[in-house]
């Protein structure tokens, strides 16, 4: 029985409000040195969520940090 990796989405990615793995990316900013800085908000709660994703070393979530509503730091 094979499944699990049918999703597109890096694995560990779950809301920590409602604990769903379903997010909308609403904006993508490269950083540097390959890294991506990706804005995802949860379908489900609408809980906003900022990744920091890089190439080199961990291919998953460097960071996983939740940004309160109408928050929009650096
Ligand atoms: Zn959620």
């Amino acid at each position: 029985m094979k499944d699990g990796t049918k999703s597109a989405e890096p694995v560990g990615l779950v809301c920590r409000r409602c604990g769903c793995r379903h997010f909308f990316v609403t904006h993508t900013e490269p950083i540097k040195d390959g890294a991506v800085r990706r804005r995802r908000v949860c379908r489900h709660c609408g809980a906003k969520y900022v990744s920091l994703e890089t190439l080199t070393g961990d291919p998953a979530w460097s960071q996983f940090v939740r940004k309160k509503d109408g928050a929009d730091g650096p």
